[in-house]
């Protein structure tokens, strides 16, 4: 039976968010082709994380080990899984959009002599048995549907575009370990150095809540005061539009969109945003949008579930006031 492989991350010995998501991407298509999920682990510290990975719906794991994967390092995660691919012959190969994913995909589709598509949010199997994939083109605005011809089918699938599956703890797998054996003339380029970017408070892509401001805040000062205000008041993270990012009123590491952070909160509240189709690509899988925006024509009134057309500087702080009141 040929399997469908997905590249898997790990997080500080956890099985990553976008990995167990990836799962739940394939799982459908495992059942519609009587496939199975495997799940290539590339990290030292990834024990814990094949059991998770099996708990979330994998059938076997590789546990790819060799000296020269510690940090992540584009050369070697590409010849050890160039490496695999060509000798397991998977029918699909599915990467998250990660960093990761997102510096390998292409990558290791022209190693092992395949097409990839790119930023897709959907694969499915279509009535001639093959695996399709829908992206976003144009902005957002159409979507396209891609069938691979080549194998194996590869797609890069934008993270928190679906829900992982509920953990099953007795679901049980075949861990493999597998030895990349690697030389090391592969590595081309090196990562010299990591820095970590300090984050404060909750992170983006984990927030249950978001409060965003746009290029309509008029300064970075709204960002500390009402709109930090609003969202400690929530419990939110705070994001940001590209706008606002592009004149630094906000570091990158806040926009939300095609070009930022992917976010699937509960509410997301849109301060001075207009709705742009970009933007909206990283926050389509959020399940309540609420905008604030004082143009009764802005995009955003289009895919917000509820909308207070107005002047923010009027209704935030009476927002603020409210919320502080009732809990
Ligand atoms: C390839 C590409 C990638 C991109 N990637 C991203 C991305 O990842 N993320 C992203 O956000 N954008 C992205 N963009 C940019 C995107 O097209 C928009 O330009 C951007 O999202 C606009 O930001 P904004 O809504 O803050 O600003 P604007 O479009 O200028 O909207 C500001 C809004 O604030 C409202 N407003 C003004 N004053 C007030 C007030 N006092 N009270 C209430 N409302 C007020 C206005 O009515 C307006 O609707 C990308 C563009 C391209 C071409």
């Amino acid at each position: 039976m040929s399997e469908i492989l997905l590249v898997g991350e790990v997080n500080g010995g956890n099985l990553a968010e976008a990995t167990a998501e990836l799962i739940a991407h394939g799982k459908p298509l495992a059942e519609s082709l009587t496939s199975s999920i495997s799940v290539a682990l590339l990290d030292q510290d990834s024990t814990s994380a094949a059991q998770e990975a099996i708990s979330q719906g994998a059938d076997k794991v590789y546990n790819i080990k060799d000296s020269l994967l510690g940090t992540y390092q584009t050369d070697a995660y590409l010849a050890s899984l160039a490496k695999l691919i060509q000798e397991i012959n998977p029918i699909a190969v599915l990467i998250s959009k990660t960093e990761i994913g997102a510096d390998i995909g292409a990558r290791l589709a022209f190693r092992v002599d395949t097409g990839i598509v790119q930023d897709c949010i959907e694969v499915s199997v279509n009535s001639d048995n093959k695996i399709q994939a829908n992206r976003p083109v144009f902005g957002g605005n159409c979507m396209a549907t891609v069938v691979c011809e080549s194998t194996p089918m590869m797609a890069l699938i934008r993270p928190k575009t679906k829900e992982a599956l509920e953990a099953d703890t007795s679901r049980s797998g075949d861990v493999v370990d597998y030895n990349a054996d690697l030389d090391e003339s592969v590595i081309k380029n090196q990562v010299v150095e990591r820095v970590e970017e300090v984050q404060e408070g909750i992170r983006l892509e984990d927030a249950a809540r978001i409060v965003g401001g746009g290029r309509g805040m008029n300064g970075p000062e709204p960002f500390d005061n009402e709109l930090k205000d609003l969202a400690d008041t929530m419990g939110a993270a705070i994001g940001a539009s590209r706008a606002a990012v592009d004149i630094g009123w906000v570091p990158y590491s806040y926009q939300i969109g095609l070009t930022g952070k992917k976010v699937a909160p509960d509410l997301y509240l849109l301060v001075g945003i207009s709705g742009a189709s970009q933007h909206m690509a990283g926050c389509s899988g959020s399940k309540n949008l609420v905008a604030i925006n004082k143009d009764p024509d802005a995009n955003i009134f289009r895919d917000a579930r509820f909308g207070v057309v107005g002047d923010w500087e009027k209704v935030l702080p009476a927002l603020t006031q409210q919320l502080k009141e009732l809990m």
